[in-house]
């Protein structure tokens, strides 16, 4: 079983010339999901990691899972006016515009060891928003992990110029 042929493409999806990478074909295959949650955490196994941060949506279940192995907490970073509590925000560039991402102001401590969960890394914008809302709590970002890597858009050199080790499983040509 390969990570990468259980992952489905579907072609023009959201708008045209986009191929949209569906993981919810790996996360329904049982041996799939366990698979690549277990290569996301091997880096670290063993590792003292106090939080798992996921980015909504798709990296609440891949995050939940990923935190759950390792044995940390879970924090969610969500889109603007979800979160019930009191907040800290941070504006981020979508290919046309930008939008804010919100975490509970109270989710990390300083000092805590955090790594950041995604479905997947296109230009980077996301991801760069979530590295710097982490960054900015105090708390020490070990790694951003992601199921796939889109290398032509830049996003893992991006957060690598940023001083974040990336990890990803399998590569999609193209957008
Ligand atoms: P970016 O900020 O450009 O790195 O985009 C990353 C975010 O957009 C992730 O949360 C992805 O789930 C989503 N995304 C971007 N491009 C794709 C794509 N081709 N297929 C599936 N999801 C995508």
């Amino acid at each position: 079983m390969n990570i990468k042929d259980v992952i489905r493409t579907i072609p023009d999806y959201p708008k045209p010339g986009i191929m949209f990478r569906d993981i919810t074909t790996l996360l329904g295959n049982a041996q799939a999901f366990r698979r690549a949650v277990d290569e996301l955490v091997q880096p670290w196994a063993g590792a003292k990691i106090d939080k798992v941060a996921g980015i909504e949506a798709r990296g609440f279940i891949l995050g939940g899972a990923v935190a759950h192995q390792l044995s940390a907490g879970f924090v969610p970073i969500r889109k603007k006016g979800k979160l019930p509590y009191e907040t800290v925000s941070i504006a981020y560039s979508l290919e046309y515009g930008v939008d804010e991402m919100e975490m509970h102001r109270d989710a990390l401590v300083p000092g805590e060891k955090v790594i950041l969960v995604d479905d997947l890394i296109a230009t980077g914008g996301t991801a760069e928003g979530a590295v710097k809302l982490i960054s900015e709590m105090g708390a020490e970002l070990l790694a951003a992990c992601f199921i796939v890597d889109l290398p032509e858009l830049g996003g893992r050199r991006k957060l690598e110029a940023m001083g974040v080790p990336v990890r990803t499983l399998v590569d999609f040509e193209g957008h």
